[in-house]
């Protein structure tokens, strides 16, 4: 079959893979000149979720308080984003958390084999590393992860849980003063640099005959037709000039444009049900080299989390989630100030002296986030549209497990995840 990517992210790009090993014809669209522009250059690292990871759950936002739940809140009156919060908290409750990360739990699977796979085919490189350190301030913090433990437990992910000197003995850089609690070590996760991969998977697309149309916006999806159309214009030109539309045709088109999708897909009925979240990232150099971690170490309830990437340390977290109208606007100049510091502190707690944070390179992304916690994977209402958006904040290696279950679709082949999940991450449930 034809098939019509939307979109250059490492959704797009996985997604373009799967459907062109499974002998499908592809064309990928992309707006920006080159693709990972979107939320897949600024990643924070981690390769893929653990339940530890997840944007929701018992120890997520628990406080409003930024300087303790390591996000900024500045909905003020808008009753969409507090809708939106509030159906997030209802994910704390440790039952509902371990229901909804069960749903995800196929997808994360499917997704380290999609990349062992990859890996292995194509040989890439991509500044892979292995062992990941969540670390816990308060006891509290760690009675609160319990559940996302017991998952751990439950699913067979290799963890040890560590007292605080187990923890500075894993991984020196953590200081052992002021006291905390204790951390929990994954030492098979990994981090990876993945618009470094996506470039790599584009490159051998390419060469294996993919055709890529950069710099071009997709401006509307046409389903009514015996073939489904996508139209194309200049990016940021909309379609104000009738003659200046090009339409492309294909059997199906697979929506992977990040926070473009609702636009292009449709967003579902529920009006708050997808979130386009501002999230921050700093790079900075290496400033001592024996302070330097070399696992990943996370502030597990602030969702801050510190990479090593060869002699930079990227600190990626302190999501902003203000009223719905203003999520996709730049921030305004406090804000942004407000969200940085966040990103400061939690290296100078927990790596003191790893980086030079003052020459950071700060940079800002939108990340589409669902009010469920769980990806828009899957075949819509239309039989020619297909969606693998909204992967969240823990997101990239994921979309490649998505982007399996796509070509399977398209292929009329059925998912080798179970039909809950296929249902709990499909858009027809909104
Ligand atoms: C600061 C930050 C830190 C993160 N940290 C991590 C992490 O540590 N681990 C992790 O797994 N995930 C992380 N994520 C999330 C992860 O980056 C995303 O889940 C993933 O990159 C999303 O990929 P995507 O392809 O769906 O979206 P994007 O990368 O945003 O790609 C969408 C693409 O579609 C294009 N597009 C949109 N509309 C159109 C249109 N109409 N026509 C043509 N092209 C269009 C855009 O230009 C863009 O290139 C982080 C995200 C951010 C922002």
């Amino acid at each position: 079959m034809d098939v019509i990517v939307i979109g250059g992210g490492i959704a797009g790009i996985a997604t373009a893979h799967q459907l062109h090993a499974a002998g499908h014809s592809v064309c990928v669209v992309e707006r920006h000149a080159t693709v990972a522009q979107g939320a897949t250059y600024g990643q924070g690292g981690a390769l893929l979720p653990s339940s530890l990871d997840v944007w929701f759950g018992p120890t997520f936002m628990a406080s409003n308080r930024a300087k303790q739940s390591g996000m900024l809140v500045k909905t003020g009156f808008d009753s969409v984003a507090r809708d939106f919060l509030k159906q997030l908290a209802t994910l704390r409750d440790p039952e509902a958390f371990a229901a909804r990360y069960a749903l995800l739990q196929p997808l994360v699977e499917m997704s380290r084999q999609v990349l062992a796979d990859i890996e292995t085919a194509l040989e890439l490189e991509f500044e892979q590393r292995r062992g990941v350190l969540h670390v816990f301030r308060q006891p509290r913090e760690l009675e609160d992860a319990q559940p996302a433990i017991d998952l751990l437990k439950r699913f067979g992910v290799p963890h040890r849980v560590l007292t605080p000197e187990e923890c500075v003995a894993v991984e020196p850089s953590v200081p052992d003063d002021p006291e905390f609690a204790g951390g929990v070590l994954l030492p098979d996760e990994r981090t990876a640099n993945c618009p470094l991969f996506t470039k790599q998977l584009k490159q051998v697309l390419e060469d294996g005959g993919v055709q890529f149309r950069m710099h071009r916006e997709a401006v509307g999806v046409r389903l009514e037709g015996a073939r489904a159309a996508v139209e194309l214009a200049e990016p940021g030109e909309g379609k104000k000039r009738s003659s200046d539309i090009e339409v492309i045709t294909a059997d199906a088109i697979v929506v992977t444009a990040g926070t473009g999708t609702p636009a292009l897909a449709g967003g579902g009925k529920q009006p708050n049900a997808l979130y386009a979240l501002r999230v921050h990232t700093l790079t900075a150099p290496v400033a001592y080299e024996e302070r330097a971690p070399h696992l990943t170490v996370v502030d597990s309830t602030k969702r801050i989390t510190m990479t090593r990437v060869n002699q930079r340390l990227r600190v990626a977290g302190a999501g902003v989630f203000q009223s719905a109208s203003k999520a996709d606007k730049p921030l305004d100049a406090g804000l942004s100030r407000r969200a940085l510091d966040l990103l400061g502190q939690g290296t100078h707690d927990w790596v003191p002296g790893a980086a030079r944070v003052s020459a950071a390179r700060a940079w800002e992304g939108l990340r589409l986030i669902s009010v469920d916690g769980l990806p828009v994977v899957g075949a819509t209402r239309h039989p020619r549209l297909f969606v693998n958006a909204a992967h969240g904040p823990a997101g990239w290696g994921l979309a490649c497990g998505s982007a399996k279950v796509i070509a399977d679709l398209v292929s009329g082949i059925t998912p080798d995840v179970p039909a809950d999940t296929i249902a709990a991450l499909s858009i027809e449930r909104f």
